[in-house]
């Protein structure tokens, strides 16, 4: 479909799964990470290079064979691709590395957002993390509130819920050494997520809006569509739509919001590359996140309404697999489940099983909601009748 050869900095499930995505469309990929990452194992060349996407020296030996640059992981070394952009006029980077740099930093990102009319959690930034300086924000936002890192936070790694008083210093030594800033508590009733896909003219597209659960601060399970009103999604969609046409460059885009009980919508965080919240899309949608975003990188042609591949009469819930926290690989009795149960795909992404690490996950698709539900409680061990 395309002769340009796409370097991904990261190889982890959501390189993997872009790898996946861009050789059904004979569109061949170099990755940069260590040596038999998730998206290694399923694509070999002797090309990939070995190393990390936060060394200018390897960004630069992946860029060197390479058309086009993107990211499966926002923690990338920016000042590099930057760089690299103004060597190379002809290296297109998607997204582009401003947006990278601007969603790297959460703080700046919710400055960015509200700069753009977008409702986020309010915000302050903590450049001097001390006793006082916490006990500042207490006088703004009362108790609770979170304190988060800036940088380089995922799955909750990087934030701390401070409850009363005595949790102060527990939270500033949980995050030392970290650029700070802390957030309102948002008394959420429902988190909903919307993939949005942004394609090199700047047009952007909206995936059906999703509810997801998160156990630990990780997505434990995504709901296709959320069970809100369809008025809640409509304006979660338009939210998203909006916020994604405030950064520029091309590609998928996660957007994580908050739904409060007075119907009111706030963005929690935004990210610029697939997300675990758009896994779904590979079993209930036409085009899953992963090939949307080769087709807007590559500025490969999108139907007019590009809405007909992204909405399904599908329902769908996406289980995320943690590694078994009591026996070393004990979560594939849920995989054995699932092969067990009609509508059910998994995805398995070739990682070490940890206790408590993202080793895959299920999609379950049918035409209800209920059906999906009834196919999840046996997969999840919670009834022992199978589904026929
Ligand atoms: P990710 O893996 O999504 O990148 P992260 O480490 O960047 O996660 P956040 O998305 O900031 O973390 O927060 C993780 C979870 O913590 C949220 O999904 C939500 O459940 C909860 N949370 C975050 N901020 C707030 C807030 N201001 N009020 C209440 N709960 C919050
Ligand atoms: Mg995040
Ligand atoms: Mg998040």
């Amino acid at each position: 479909m395309d002769s340009r050869t796409v370097g991904i900095l990261g190889g982890g499930q959501l390189g993997r799964m872009l790898v996946e995505a861009a050789s059904r469309l004979n569109v061949k990929t170099v990755i940069l990470d260590a040596d038999n990452s998730p998206a290694k194992q399923i694509s070999n060349s002797t090309e990939h290079i070995v190393g990390s996407f936060s060394n200018p020296d390897d960004i630069r030996k992946l860029a060197a064979k390479c058309d086009v640059l993107t990211v499966e992981i926002e923690h990338v070394d920016v000042p590099t691709l930057k760089s690299l952009r103004d060597e190379h006029p002809k290296l297109q980077i998607s997204p582009s590395p401003e947006t990278i740099e601007l969603i790297q930093d959460k703080y700046r990102q919710k400055e960015f957002l509200i700069k753009n009319k977008i409702q986020v959690a309010e915000s302050i930034a903590i450049p001097n993390p001390t006793d006082e300086a916490l006990k500042a924000v207490v006088r703004k936002f009362g108790y609770p509130f979170m304190l988060k890192a800036r940088t380089f936070a995922y799955d909750g790694r990087g934030n701390f819920v401070v409850k009363n008083e005595s949790s102060i210093p527990d939270a500033l030594e949980a995050l030392k050494g970290s650029p700070l800033y802390a957030e309102k508590w948002a008394p959420f009733v429902k988190e909903l997520s919307v993939m949005i896909v942004r394609s090199l003219d700047n047009r952007v597209y909206a995936y059906p809006v999703v509810e997801t659960i998160h156990q630990n601060n990780v997505c434990h399970l995504c709901y296709c569509p959320a069970r809100t009103p369809n008025s809640v999604r409509l304006k979660a969609a338009l939210l998203a739509e909006n916020a994604i046409k405030a950064f520029p460059g091309a590609g998928i885009f996660g957007v994580e919001m908050f739904l409060l009980d007075n119907g009111d919508l706030l963005i929690n965080e935004i990210a610029p590359r697939p997300h675990n919240s758009g896994h779904y899309t590979i079993d209930a949608c036409v085009t899953s996140q992963f090939e949307a975003h080769i087709r807007s990188i590559l500025n490969l042609p999108m139907p007019k309404s590009f809405t007909n591949l992204t909405t399904t009469n599908t329902n769908a819930i996406m289980l995320n697999l943690l590694g078994d926290k009591d026996e070393p690989n004990g979560e594939l009795k849920i995989c054995e489940r699932a092969l067990q149960t009609p509508g059910a795909s998994v995805y398995l992404y070739g990682k070490e099983s940890r206790p408590g690490r993202k080793v895959g996950h299920i999609n379950i698709v049918s035409s209800s909601i209920e059906e999906c539900q009834r196919r999840l409680e046996y997969i999840t061990g919670k009834v022992n009748k199978p589904v026929i």
